[in-house]
């Protein structure tokens, strides 16, 4: 589908030019884009203050060399990164990758896509987006921790808790967040809220572990709700094993669905029964083990190598939570084909644009990523609250906060769609919510 505004096209071709070689950033910035066009016609002052021009531009992008020795004594060399996209609502936010699949295009798509996400959560958030090429598998806790020691070393000048806060993705659990956080305040000397999936015992906040998750759930609910429709006794596919897709499983398990598959980089497994989640918190959470050990324990449910066989599994409810572009055109009609009629994204784009066109073609529901999966930075934001305070709010606090939040989130992106006339379009819902936000106050701060 191409452009039809005039404006937006030209610029879309200027950062086709100015970052090749980076096809998912072009890809969040089209997608972006194709929603914004009944703003660019509406407002010519967001055209004239340059905010389209500038919000693809990020403010600052910092790569770095991380070496460190391995436990045979060689030296191993890994790319950092850090992109301080947007600071126009608040410090820059957003997580740090560490998969050998990392490189600047997608570091800058999901810093570009968290300036949207942090604005609908309500609070004051820029964006950004960081990582590594590391990877952090296979390897021993001392590499692990040598690894994050020399990132953070440099990392460290760019950062603190009024300038850019980073937190977990991919790869950084809070054993990665512990290091990072160890090495940040020895060599800064200082005991502050510079990141945030912390541990409890030293500023992390009750339920992050499970935010992210829990609020795809939350978001999925409403809008379920909002289209005559509930979670209870519904089949639901949900991809990944990691921190997303377990407590997604266990959110959508509490609201009454019954979630039969899991996967990870490997393959998928199949339990007509239920997941047994314990289960899969232990190999995954404890002994990280691969996900197809699970039919040693459970034999009647079935393993199958590789990842995308997924989604021809029959399901009334798909939630997406391992990486990007995991359901291509073939798996969305698959999905489609079997029954299934809303797709809700926990993990960061995991629909390519054909993709989403089938969502669109068959009718189907379809919740994306910035607003499904902004549970995580929203309770983010919460930790971040709390380390000011120095307080420690309770569980059940938290996660009502969060429940509101995604609320909220749920209503921007439906009252948006609605004002722009494309009622039933929370892709365009939130696209527009969450940049319109930040555009006002790029345009109140002037061109900077
Ligand atoms: P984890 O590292 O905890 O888990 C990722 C899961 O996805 C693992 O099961 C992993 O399998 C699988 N996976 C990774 N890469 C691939 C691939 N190329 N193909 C198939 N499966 C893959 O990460 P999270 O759960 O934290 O993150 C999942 C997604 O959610 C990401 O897109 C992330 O950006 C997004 N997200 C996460 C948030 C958070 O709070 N954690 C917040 C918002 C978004 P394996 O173990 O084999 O690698």
């Amino acid at each position: 589908m191409a452009l039809k505004n005039q404006y937006l096209a030209d610029l879309l071709e200027k950062v086709k030019q100015r970052n090749q070689g980076e096809p998912e950033f072009i890809q969040a910035v089209t997608e972006v884009f194709m929603s914004l066009e009944p703003v660019a016609e509406k407002r010519p002052d967001l055209i004239e203050a340059g905010v389209f021009e500038r919000i693809v531009e990020p403010e600052r992008q910092i790569i770095f060399r991380v070496p460190w020795v391995d436990d045979n004594g060689v030296t191993q060399v890994n790319r950092g990164f850090r992109i301080e996209f947007n600071s126009a609502i608040g410090p820059y936010k957003g997580g740090l990758r560490l998969h050998p699949s990392v490189y600047l295009g997608i570091i800058k798509f999901l810093g570009f896509e968290q300036i949207f996400k942090n604005s609908l959560t309500t609070l004051p958030m820029g964006g950004g987006k960081g990582g590594s090429d590391f990877n952090p598998k296979g390897k021993s806790d001392g590499e692990v921790m040598r690894f994050c020691q020399s990132f953070m070393t440099e990392l460290c000048k760019h950062i603190g808790p009024d300038t850019d806060v980073p937190a977990g993705d991919i790869g950084t659990g809070a054993r990665e967040i512990g290091y990072m956080f160890g090495q940040y305040k020895r060599i800064r000397n200082e005991f502050t809220g510079v990141l945030t999936g912390k541990g409890l015992t030293f500023g992390g906040s009750l339920a992050r572990t499970e935010a992210t998750g829990y609020g795809v759930c939350y978001f999925t609910d409403e809008l379920l709700k909002a289209n005559g429709k509930s979670f209870k006794d519904q089949t639901v596919v949900i991809s990944g094993s990691g921190n997303v897709a377990i407590y997604a499983t266990q959110k959508a398990t509490e609201l009454g669905a019954k979630v039969v598959a899991l996967s990870d980089s490997n393959g998928y497994i199949y339990d007509e029964n239920g997941i047994d989640l314990a289960l899969v918190k232990q190999l995954k959470e404890v002994e990280r083990k691969r996900i197809k050990e699970y039919v040693n324990v459970h034999p009647e449910a079935k393993y199958t190598e590789g990842c995308s066989g997924i989604w021809t599994i029959p399901c009334d409810i798909a939630l997406p939570c391992a990486t990007q572009n995991e359901i291509d055109e073939n798996s969305a009609k698959a999905l489609a084909e079997n029954g299934c009629y809303a797709v809700i994204e926990g993990a960061n784009m995991p629909s390519t644009p054909e993709a989403i066109e089938v969502y669109f073609a068959n009718n189907m529901l379809y919740g994306p990523a910035k607003a499904a999966n902004a549970g995580g930075v929203a309770v983010s934001g919460l930790e971040m609250s709390q380390n000011s305070e120095r307080l420690s709010w309770t569980f059940e606090d938290v996660d009502n906060r969060l429940h509101n939040i995604m609320k909220e989130i749920f209503k921007s992106c439906d009252e948006a769609a609605k004002e722009y006339g494309m009622e039933g379009n929370y892709m365009a819902g939130a696209n527009i919510a969450g940049f319109l936000k930040v555009a006002e106050a790029m345009k109140a701060q002037g061109c900077v």
